[in-house]
């Protein structure tokens, strides 16, 4: 019989890319999400690239009655908890709001993870717990350093309720990974990221400047400590990282876990720095990007990369996908979203 897995927040960037590869792994899911950010569409790309329509309830993980429903029918053994708001600068402006939804929502779904025992949980965490380390790649090991803003909090916060409920329960085992920088689209393009207003991250901004959405990409700080004196990150490819969430499960499932909670690294081990990526999106993309070198942003860290040796070793998880493949399935989704003809491979 099939495993059932509950995902929060499916419809989501990560979440809906993490859906195709469950289902394809032979999962079958259900998706809650409240598509605060985004659309029930998403669903209809799903069944376009797996030719299974996943079930999907509207409900917000805030919402402990709505989400008890689910539990109730108990159709699943697993979770994997992607719903959160995500947006960092946002987060400063309204903490409140950051703390009470992804703080809430991840201590509904432990709370009902007991009630219903329910056992496995992955959470999406991320590299942010790091901050800026003193040495690189941060490995799991890597001091946690106070959160930079509330989102950052969050997912520390979050890991700690995580930890702490798994050790005094003993019914819930969960792996967190640690997410570097997720780009990139399915190859179909009948997925990817949907960003709201104006762009905060790279990609999105570079397609959009790519398609005329925005007149110019800034490129903020050329007097890093680098190589090149640009900022340095670990681009992740988005199904790439969607694989490590079933790996994970697998781990869980297959009773492989040496620990009842574990935390991973998921990344390429690999730094690329801003303008790597701006210099290989117009390479592989064959057009010129319209850019400027402007100062620093406010709050950015130097350089991050990742140290995936123990998710390489444990999970068996590699990240696969090249760069160049990665920033063409971005291109691809923008020119989809942009209604543009969708360059051939
Ligand atoms: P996303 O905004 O595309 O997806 C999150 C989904 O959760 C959205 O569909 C949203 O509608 C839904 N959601 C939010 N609050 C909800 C609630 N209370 N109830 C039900 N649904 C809710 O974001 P994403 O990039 O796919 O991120 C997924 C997870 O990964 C988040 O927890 C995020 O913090 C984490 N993460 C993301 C990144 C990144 O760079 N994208 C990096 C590290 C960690
Ligand atoms: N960046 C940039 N211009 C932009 C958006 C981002 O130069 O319009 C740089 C940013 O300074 C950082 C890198 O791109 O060095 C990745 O930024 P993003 O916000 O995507 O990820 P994060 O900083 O959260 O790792």
């Amino acid at each position: 019989m099939k495993q059932g897995v509950l995902v929060t927040g499916g419809t989501g960037y990560i979440g809906s890319h993490t859906v195709v590869e469950l289902i394809e792994a032979g999962y079958e899911v259900i998706i809650v999400d409240n598509l605060s950010n985004s659309e029930e569409s998403v669903i209809d790309g799903i069944e376009a690239i797996t030719g299974v329509r996943p079930d999907f309830v509207k409900a917000d993980c805030r919402d402990i009655v709505a989400l008890e429903e689910l539990f109730d029918k108990g159709k699943f053994n697993s979770i994997i908890h992607f719903a959160a708001a995500k947006a960092v600068g946002e987060s400063v402006e309204k903490p409140l709001e950051y703390y009470h939804n992804n703080l809430l929502s991840l201590i509904n779904i432990i709370s009902l993870m007991r009630k219903y025992n329910v056992p496995n949980l992955v959470f999406s965490s991320s590299c942010t717990v790091y901050g800026q380390p003193d040495v690189l790649p941060a490995t799991e090991q890597t001091p946690r350093l106070e959160a930079e803003s509330p989102y950052g909090n969050t997912k520390r916060i979050s890991e700690d309720i995580i930890r702490d409920s798994v050790k005094a329960y003993g019914t819930i085992k969960s792996i967190a990974l640690r997410y570097f920088n997720p780009i990139g689209a399915h190859p179909s393009a009948l997925i990817g990221e949907l960003p709201r207003g104006v762009p905060n991250n790279l990609l999105p901004y570079v397609t959009q400047t790519a398609a005329g959405i925005r007149e110019v990409l800034s490129i903020f700080g050329d007097d890093y400590n680098t190589p090149d004196g640009f900022c340095i990150r670990d681009y992740i490819d988005i199904n790439d990282l969607a694989a490590a969430h079933v790996a994970a499960l697998d781990r869980m499932i297959g009773s492989k876990m040496k620990e009842s909670y574990e935390v991973f690294n998921i990344g390429t081990g690999r730094g690329v720095s801003t303008m790597e990526i701006v210099k290989t999106f117009e390479k592989v993309n064959d057009l010129n990007l319209n850019y400027r070198i402007t100062g620093r942003r406010a709050g950015d860290i130097e350089a991050m990369w990742a140290d995936p040796t123990y998710a390489n070793e444990e999970l068996g998880w590699y990240a696969r996908k090249s760069l160049y493949e990665t920033l063409r399935s971005a291109w691809k989704w923008q020119q989809r979203l942009s209604g543009l003809e969708i360059s051939k491979d």
